[in-house]
């Protein structure tokens, strides 16, 4: 019987103690990004730390930082902790869907495809949707919700038997509700970093979850949701930790509220990190994001890519 020590809970942390963090100080998030001398003009431009990003603030009750101690995580420290870098032999990011994306109820699997091919700038394939009773996973009734939820451990063992050869990573992506232990009400998602694999949830980003109306805007805001969700979680496949220096895609969330209120974006520090392991050119991928965005209709992002690409000094 396998034991997973090593696993991640992912938004939900077992000690949870009242925490009094002190945002960084411009000296010391200069230096958590460290010395980028010697980089190519553009990247170097693309990682200082400007006005298209803003520092952390300190956080309010009931926010991931009051509730949960996080050291932070410099370059150094990446680089140093790194595990796994993806290389010619596993280069690709594997989508498993798991139950049934319906058209009307989910985000799109193209979309998040192809959103997940432009952040990370890598192949990204989805394998065939496994059907959940065909999967044989543990489930139960959620006592307050009523809602069905899977056992996250079995998943976990299923995708490590399915580990394709030349995958970086493996993903379990459904719309089914989560739970990691009998003794917890539910997750959002749970990985096992050092096997590389992860599953997460979008169920709970549906409105209609809440039992609240799904409103106009439903299926792009579930989209914008999933795509937040989507990246964050696979940036961890990347050994990124959450970020405590900018407001960035990779900040702890506690809810959905402040989830929402995270960006899309990952701050000079993350992406730093992200281009180490991935390495790519991060001016090409703005502009591929730059255009998912427009296919995507996210307005903010759009801005956001749009300015930062007038500010990145290109040579070539
Ligand atoms: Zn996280
Ligand atoms: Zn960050």
């Amino acid at each position: 019987m396998r034991t997973f020590v090593q696993v991640l809970n992912i938004l939900l942390c077992t000690a949870c103690l009242a925490m009094n963090f002190k945002p960084p100080t411009p000296e010391e998030t200069l230096q958590a990004i460290g010395n980028t001398e010697g980089m190519p003009v553009p990247l170097r431009q693309a990682l200082e730390p400007g006005d298209d990003f803003v520092p952390i603030a300190l956080p309010n009750p009931g926010d991931w930082l009051a509730e949960h101690f996080e050291a932070g995580q410099t370059f150094e420290d990446f680089v140093s902790s790194l595990a796994y870098k993806p290389d010619r032999s596993q280069d690709t990011i594997y989508l498993q869907p798991l139950g049934e994306f319906i058209g009307a109820q989910s985000p799109s699997l193209e979309a998040l495809k192809d959103y997940a091919t432009v952040y990370f700038m890598m192949p990204v394939k989805i394998l065939a949707p496994i059907a959940i009773r065909e999967a044989k996973l543990t489930e139960r009734v959620n006592p307050y919700t009523h809602n069905r939820q899977l056992l996250t451990r079995d998943i976990l063992i299923l995708l490590e038997r399915n580990f394709p050869a030349d995958a970086f990573c493996l993903l379990a992506i459904t719309m089914e509700d989560l739970y990691p232990d009998p003794a917890w009400n539910f997750v959002f998602g749970q990985a096992a970093i050092s096997h590389r694999v992860a599953v997460f949830s979008f169920a709970r980003y549906n409105p209609s979850f809440y039992g609240q109306s799904q409103g106009k805007d439903y299926h792009h805001l579930l989209l914008h949701r999933s795509c937040k969700v989507l990246v964050h979680e696979m940036s961890h496949m990347f050994s990124l930790s959450h970020c405590i220096y900018f407001k960035c895609v990779m900040n702890g969330s506690n809810h959905l509220q402040e989830s929402d209120a995270r960006p899309l974006n990952l701050c000079p520090l993350c992406l730093r990190k992200l281009q180490f392991s991935a390495e790519f050119d991060v001016v090409v991928r703005y502009h591929k994001l730059l255009k998912f965005y427009h296919r995507a209709g996210f307005a903010k992002e759009i801005r956001w890519v749009s300015t930062r690409l007038k500010n990145i000094v290109s040579t070539r």
